[in-house]
This record gives C-alpha cells, structure tokens and sequence, in this order.
C-alpha cells in the first residue's frame, strides 16, 4: 500500500488507533489448556507443600533436609529426573541436583533451598494450615513454596509432552538461610553449564520477581596506636580509637548514592580501660554495590583515603572482604523480565519488577555471569516469623508462569 489514496489514508489511521491500542491487541492468547492442567494441579500442589512444611528443616537438621530432599527427590525421579546428591561440607545433609534431559536446546537450572530458621519442633506448634485466602507454617513460601511451584511445574511441562529443552536441573540447597558456605561451589560449577538461572526464593508481596540484587563485602579498619594513662601524660598516646573515629567518618563517604552503594560501619572495637588511651581499635562497616565496578572503586580509594591521618603516627590498614557478588540488572535479565511479565499478561496479571539489597543463592549464579532471575515460588511474605504465609491465589498463576516461562526459553536458552 504505496500510493496515497484516501483508502491508504484510512488505512493509516486505524493503524494508528490500534497501535495505541497495542497493549490489549498485541496480549498473547492464554494457553488454555495449561492453564486448566495448572488450575487442576492446585490442591496436589497445596498437598505437596503440607507435607513439606510439616518436617522441621531448620538449617543444621540432616535428618530434616534430607526428608525434605527425599520428598522431591521421589517426585522428580517419576518424572524422569536422573539424581545426585552431593554433600553439603561444611553443613549437613545432602545437596541435591536432578536434571531432565529434553530435544531442544536451552540449559536452564533451577534453584531451591531445602533448609529454614525454624528449630525443631515449630513444625508440631504450629503445622501447615490454611486460614482464608492463604496457608502458614514454617517455611512456607521461604521455600518451600519454591520447592513445589518447581515440582509441579516440571509435572506440568510433562503434561504437556514438552521436551523443546536441552537440560533442566534443579538445585536443591541444604544451607540457604546460613549463606550457602555448603553449596557456593555447586551453584557456580552448575550456573556455569546453564543459559539461564531461576531462583525459586518466594513471590514478592505485590506478586513480583526480583531481577537485582547488590553484592556484599565489608570493611575491615585496623588502627595501631600508642597507649598512654590518660590523666598523667595523653600527650605521649597516640588515640586509636580517635583515628578510627576519624577513619569512619571519611571512610564513609566513599557511598555514592546515585548508584545505590551504600557504606555502613555498624561494629567498633577498642580500649579495655577508661583511664587508658586506646593502641588499637577495629571497626567494619557494611557494603553494598548494584556493580562489581563499584566494588573495585571501593577498594581501590579505601587504600588511599585511609592514609589521611588524624593523628599522626598511627598506622592504619583498611580492606574490602568481598561475600556475596552483585546480582546485577542488564540488558540478557531485562529480556527474560519482559518474557516473564509478557506470560503474566496473557493472564491479565501484572508481575513488577524489583530489586533488593539482601543476597540470595542467586547472586551465586549472578557472580559466574549467568543471566538470573528470582522470585518464581508463591507469592508470600512475613519469612522468618510466626507469621510467615502464602496466598493461594498465587497458586495457579504463578504455576502458570513458570511452566510457560520454562516452555519459551526451552528451545533457544534465551
Ligand atoms: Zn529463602
């Protein structure tokens, strides 16, 4: 249509109409019949995780994660899983990898944690139960959400004969809620041979995922001074904990707001006597960086900055100690959000994206350079408390999304 008829003209105008309109008239159909398969998944998915939260598996219970391990394990190997397990050293129990091997091409690796904060015995205070429109108990949706929405949603995928994938594998952590000294090396060794990383960790109140999250490290300030009695001669001392006041202070302003890093120091050694002045003090301050960048220019000015004494002849050593690694956003991430939210439409829901200072399992993956996203279990929130739920509303959409998510970068990885 090249010539410039009132016809064409016309044409261009409901062009225009529908391009605005293009939100409602470019939603993908729903996929019907999954989404029957996953409405009728509902009360087995709820059974599941009744049995799940009723075992205590606060982290250090080998006895429990490895129950917990078991349950799965039973499912996913009737689903044609082949299954390792690996020792979690330095913590207890076994971690688990199970992968299903399919015809196309895209890696991807599931993430879930076995383990909670719960001691033993919360579980018999106060089961499973389901009040309303949603279900408590220990662990609930921190994960064990995270473990059935994964279960189910492979079983889903099977009731649909889809095996446009290469490999997914799913990692089942037995060391989470202690920061996953046990299972680092795995979840990087394994994040390595995949495209794309989900982490199962609970829904985000307002039904979201979490497609950033900042790295960690901290400060470690060491000032040697000299000691000196206070009343008789000061003037001798050389005041450490003077200098590490003075050290704080600057130190500190090597945050940049604008790019979301933040510098805390929240613990202060020094002195043992009023009447002493102190020769040495030590203090750590928390940081938090969205880049590796930002952490490289923290360590790299801290050497620096910190030689601007307040007090002269005092030695000073300040160093950044790397934990866990940003989670960063970027352009791989923002495409598989766009997949995800465009799934989420086709239900007429709306997922948000967000971000979070705290680190999880996924900044593991993250760290290795393996596009990750978090967030794919139920939707819940109040983790590590009494109060701890999920909505069961979440239930089926949230099966939804990651049966359809995992059936749209099955074939490519991407
Ligand atoms: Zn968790």
């Amino acid at each position: 249509m090249r010539t410039s008829s009132p016809g064409s003209r016309l044409f261009r105008f409901v062009g225009a109409a529908l391009l605005l309109a293009s939100p409602l008239v470019t939603q993908a159909a729903v996929d019907n019949r999954l989404l029957a398969n996953a409405t009728a998944a509902r009360s087995n998915l709820l059974k599941t995780l009744e049995q799940l939260v009723n075992v205590d598996s606060g982290t250090g219970n080998e006895r429990g994660v490895d129950q917990v391990g078991s349950i799965v394990v039973d499912e996913l190997r009737k689903l044609g899983a082949t299954v390792e397990f690996v020792p979690s050293t330095p913590a207890v129990g076994n971690n688990i990898v199970a992968t299903l091997t399919g015809s196309g091409k895209g890696r991807i690796l599931l993430i879930a944690h076995m383990d909670t904060v719960f001691a033993d015995g919360t579980a018999a205070a106060r089961p499973f139960r389901v009040d309303g429109t949603r279900a408590y108990g220990p662990g609930v949706a921190d994960d064990k959400s995270g473990l059935v929405v994964g279960l189910h949603a492979l079983k889903l995928l099977q009731q649909s004969n889809f095996r446009n994938f290469a490999r997914i594998t799913v990692l089942l952590n037995t060391n989470e809620e202690t920061g996953s000294d046990g299972t680092r090396s795995l979840i990087e060794a394994q994040a390595r041979q995949h495209d794309v990383t989900l982490n199962l960790e609970p829904g985000r109140p307002a039904d979201g995922l979490v497609v950033w999250r900042k790295g960690s490290g901290d400060i470690l300030l060491e000032v040697r001074g000299k000691a000196a009695h206070a009343g008789v001669a000061p003037e001798t001392g050389r005041n450490a904990a003077m200098e590490a006041a003075h050290q704080m202070l600057q130190l500190a302003r090597l945050a940049d707001s604008a790019k979301q890093t933040t510098v805390n120091f929240t613990v202060i050694k020094s002195g043992d006597r009023s009447n002493v002045i102190p020769d040495f003090a030590t203090a750590e301050g928390d940081v938090r960086a969205t880049t590796t960048a930002e952490f490289d220019r923290i360590e790299k000015e801290l050497a620096v900055l910190s030689q601007q004494k307040l007090i002269a002849d005092t030695e000073v050593k300040a160093t950044l100690k790397r934990s866990f690694p940003p989670m960063p956003k970027n352009p791989l991430t923002d495409a598989l959000a766009d997949k995800a939210q465009a799934i989420y439409g086709e239900l007429g829901r709306k997922l948000t994206l967000e971000g979070s200072g705290g680190a999880a399992d996924s900044s593991f993956s993250a760290g290795v350079g393996i596009p990750t996203l978090d967030g794919f279990g139920l939707v819940g929130g109040n983790s590590h408390t009494a109060a701890e739920y999920v909505e069961l509303d979440s239930i089926v959409p949230r099966l939804y999304l990651l049966t359809r998510f995992l059936m749209e970068v099955g074939p490519t990885g991407r």
